[in-house]
């Protein structure tokens, strides 16, 4: 029987956070991305499952990224599905030592039982993305829409550049737009949950009134 681990903060996941995460379930093999004294470490995992308090995924206990998420209990998650819908988050991992998340695991996803049958599934141990902020970055709509999502108790910044007072509305940034997402106004506005994050604005901006998106 599966247990959940109420050790940490309780997690409150709003709709984006619960769509992008259902996302990496549906791809279920995505990249997981760690730290290596230093050095960019990258995998493909499958998301075991996914509840309201976060994403489980299991790894072996003699993998390097089992030792890299001891040393460094941090990850970075990127999946996209066919329809070119893509997540990527950032996030805080910890390790279940109760076995009842392997066992959901496998029951779950039973194609584990050839890889690791009966007894030998215990060698996996399960991990819980349980903070994380990240974005869902839809290519299938014109023009691509981004939106942003944290959970877990973690902050996001804003998507999208962003155009200040300092503007004089001349308008070259708009006709500089690849998507189209300036409009005119004493000072010009961007929509940056359409903002491709190109940068073709703030190289033409004669007074430099355009900022750039900040990461995550
Ligand atoms: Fe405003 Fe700069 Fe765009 Fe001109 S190019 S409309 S000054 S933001
Ligand atoms: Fe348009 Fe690119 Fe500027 Fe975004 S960054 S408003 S997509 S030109």
């Amino acid at each position: 029987m599966y247990r959940r681990d109420t050790s940490f903060e309780e997690v409150v996941m709003d709709k984006t956070s619960q769509k992008a995460l259902s996302l990496l379930r549906e791809i279920k093999s995505v990249t997981f991305s760690t730290s290596n004294d230093g050095k960019p470490s990258a995998r493909i995992i499958d998301v075991m499952f996914v509840e309201d308090d976060g994403l489980y995924f299991l790894t072996a206990r003699g993998k390097s990224f089992y030792r890299q998420l001891k040393a460094n209990p941090s990850i970075a998650v990127c999946g996209m599905n066919e329809q070119y819908v893509s997540v990527r988050l950032v996030g805080d991992v910890m390790f279940c030592e109760d076995r009842s998340v392997v066992d959901k695991s496998f029951d779950l996803n039973p194609i584990m039982n050839e890889l690791y049958p009966g007894e030998k599934r215990y060698i996996l141990e399960g991990i819980h993305l349980y903070r994380g902020k990240g974005e869902v970055f839809d290519l299938s709509t014109e023009p691509p829409a981004r939106e942003r999502f944290s959970f877990g108790g973690a902050t996001v910044n804003p998507c999208g550049y962003r155009i200040t007072d300092e503007c004089t509305a001349c308008g070259i940034c708009k006709e500089a737009c690849p998507v189209n997402v300036i409009t005119e106004g004493d000072v010009y506005r961007i929509d940056q949950a359409h903002c491709l994050e190109c940068g073709s604005c703030l190289e033409v901006c004669p007074v430099d009134a355009i900022e750039p998106a900040e990461g995550l």
